[in-house]
């Protein structure tokens, strides 16, 4: 018997379902007819045949999407909204087992992962964000326009919603990543037309569902499926989008910045990144191994969090090298169906070759293989978790994101921390970054001086729905999460009265 015999009714009654686009509150098909398949990357079968939209369907979402933030959206209460936002974290959590079931049936996640995304990280997120929309606040301001005396003029702002926002998000972490459209729009009272990406739509597609249901007015949420270059390329191109949140590759974020000014929309990109973590030599190592493993493995690599160099210590290396290789020989690989697995597929056989090809650079250019290194014979896209020791900053698979479980591995020499500081920094990517030591001294220095939009210490990639986080350098502009996180979605307005 299959794993995916095991699945409940709801998840198979959705996958036989034929996926159009959501536009204006119901699911509509391509004016082309077209279709793509998605496919499990545990075993490579097709598992849903979605509507590929271009720009047609993008240019149909858009206009629903205007309609609905001129006229009923534009009359909720923010204690509405509070409400709604509410209500979609309760609906997560009924809906929690099909939710779990199709991530990992789509992205490939192991199961304990795709628990703690579905039934804590998601509905958590949108339960911070239900609390936002109340405390939206402008300002009175002092001023004296033109001469007026006080008590002649009474001047202050207004914080609106920016309008109709273009999303569009990767396959790595379906769920989360249109959770971070959602719920922010939804806060601030703007609507959505969300791409999500081609590989892996299942999620959005049911997570536009419980807005619905959750009693967001149609329109709202428009959910457009396809390719990049096609429907991606419409939204961010499209005169009557008013700010576009792209979640992606760094290469793909230029295009969006030229696509982006024609009607000089806003822009907030988050983008790839190449995360140091950095091993001291007084560093708990019973944490500090572990928690690099995890740092590196954590969603087979597939995470742009992921601390994928690693500067140790030479008095600790090999012990470290050896730890973190240990840890890697021991997990489970599998379908992320198996609740035994702790590493699952990547996400296509594209992507796995692609891991392959940076592995072989290394080699050939002078890295030392500690362990993995191969792509596993069975079904599916699997690859071991790889460890690349004596590398250098200028080599091929460490100057590049891999966005695959590849860590590689340089050693410092002193406590000169001007060194490990510059070497930590020697990439175009500025996203997250983590340092392990028990000297707080060490600690402080090293955080204010890593040059990345979050750094942890004795943790890596410490997420929070509070806690804004977003890219440094080529990794981004602009911040979601938290307070921040709603900023791109607002504008200022400043309001003088004489009488
Ligand atoms: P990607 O290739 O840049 O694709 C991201 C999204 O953009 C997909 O929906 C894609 O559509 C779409 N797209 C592609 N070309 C486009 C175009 N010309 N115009 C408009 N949209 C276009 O990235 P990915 O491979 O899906 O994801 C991996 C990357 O995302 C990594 O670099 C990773 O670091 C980054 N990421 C960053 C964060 C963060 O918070 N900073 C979080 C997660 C991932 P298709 O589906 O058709 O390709
Ligand atoms: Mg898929």
């Amino acid at each position: 018997m299959s794993i995916e015999s095991g699945l409940s009714t709801a998840t198979k009654d959705f996958l036989v379902r034929s996926h159009g686009h959501f536009i204006n509150g119901q699911w509509v098909a391509s004016d082309s007819g077209e279709t793509f398949a998605v496919h499990n990357p545990a075993n490579g079968e097709v598992i849903a045949h979605c509507a590929a939209g271009g720009e047609a369907e993008i240019d149909r979402a858009v206009k629903a999407a205007r309609a609905a933030f001129e006229g009923p959206w534009s009359r909720f209460t923010s204690a509405q909204r509070s409400r709604v936002l509410w209500k979609i974290a309760d609906l997560i959590e009924q809906n929690f087992q099909q939710l779990c079931e199709l991530e990992i049936l789509d992205n490939g996640l192991p199961t304990p992962l795709a628990q703690y995304v579905c039934g804590m990280v998601v509905p958590e997120f949108f339960r911070y964000y239900a609390g936002w929309p109340t405390k939206i606040e402008g300002a009175t301001i002092p001023a004296s326009p033109q001469g007026k005396l006080p008590g002649q003029v009474f001047s202050y702002t207004l914080r609106e919603p920016i309008g109709v926002v273009g999303a569009i998000t990767p396959w790595n972490s379906p769920l989360p990543m249109v959770m971070l459209k959602i719920a922010p729009t939804l806060a601030t009272g703007c609507t959505l037309v969300l791409k999500p990406a081609e590989l892996t739509p299942l999620t959005a597609m049911r997570l536009a569902e419980l807005c619905a249901e959750a009693g967001v007015p149609d329109g709202v949420i428009n959910i457009v499926n396809g390719f990049g270059d096609t429907a991606g390329a419409a939204l961010a191109a499209h005169p009557s989008v008013d700010k576009i949140a792209f979640t992606g590759s760094t290469e793909v974020g230029r295009k969006i910045i030229h696509a982006a000014a024609g009607n000089l929309k806003k822009v907030t990109l988050e983008l790839g990144g190449k995360s140091p973590v950095v091993i001291f030599d007084d560093a708990k190592l019973e944490e500090a191994i572990p928690g690099a493993a995890r740092a590196c493995f954590f969603l087979q690599g597939q995470n742009c969090m992921a601390g994928t160099r690693l500067f140790v210590h030479e008095y600790v290396h090999d012990q470290v090298v050896e730890g973190i290789a240990a840890a890697a020989r021991a997990m489970k690989i599998g379908p992320g169906l198996d609740p035994s697995s702790e590493f699952g597929p990547l996400i296509s056989a594209e992507q796995r070759n692609r891991v392959a090809s940076y592995v072989e650079a290394g080699l050939i250019e002078g890295a030392e293989l500690a362990c993995g290194g191969k792509a596993l014979s069975s079904p599916g896209y699997f690859y071991e978790p790889t460890i690349l020791t004596q590398t250098q900053p200028d080599m091929t698979p460490v100057c590049n994101e891999i966005f695959g479980p590849v860590l590689c591995v340089q050693r410092f020499g002193d406590d000169d921390l001007d060194d490990v500081v510059k070497a930590a920094n020697s990439t175009i990517y500025g996203l997250s970054g983590s340092v392990w030591t028990r000297d707080l001294g060490t600690a402080m220095q090293m955080v204010r001086r890593i040059d990345s939009g979050q750094v942890s210490v004795n943790m890596h990639a410490a997420i929070d729905p509070a806690m804004p986080f977003g890219g440094n350098k080529q990794s981004g502009w602009g911040r979601e999460f938290g307070k921040e996180g709603l900023e791109p979605y607002l504008k200022t307005k400043g309001i003088s009265i004489t009488w």
